[in-house]
């Protein structure tokens, strides 16, 4: 009969077997999250969806020609119609968008 210990060390090694498994078929279909404009961390920083939505008078350094594609915290492909943001986890912005972070990348 196996004592405690043994089962102890036996249930990490079965997850870690079972995750081998799971994991490729849920990168398969998992898809990140789009960031919404409504969110609390997106509404901090006046996040848009579309760059050319962006409140010009609260922002006023802001130009259509600053996107989510062209900063430098992007992490999409080069072409993508979105991506992950160093500042928004898993969630992904616009390539189009635009925030009060945006650095020129
Ligand atoms: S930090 Fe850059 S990539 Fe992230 S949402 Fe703001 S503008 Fe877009």
């Amino acid at each position: 009969m196996p004592c405690r210990r043994q089962f102890l060390k036996a249930v990490p090694l079965a997850m870690a077997g079972g995750f081998a498994v799971i994991a490729p078929l849920v990168g398969e279909t998992a898809h990140a999250a789009t960031l919404g404009e409504q969110d609390p961390q997106a509404q901090k920083l006046g996040y848009k969806a579309d760059t050319a939505s962006v409140d010009s008078k609260k922002y006023p350094k802001h130009t259509n020609t600053q996107t989510c594609a062209n900063c430098q915290l992007y992490q999409g492909d080069k072409g993508s119609a979105a991506g992950g943001c160093v500042l928004f986890g898993d969630k992904e912005v616009t390539s189009g968008g635009w925030c009060s972070a945006w650095e020129q990348g």
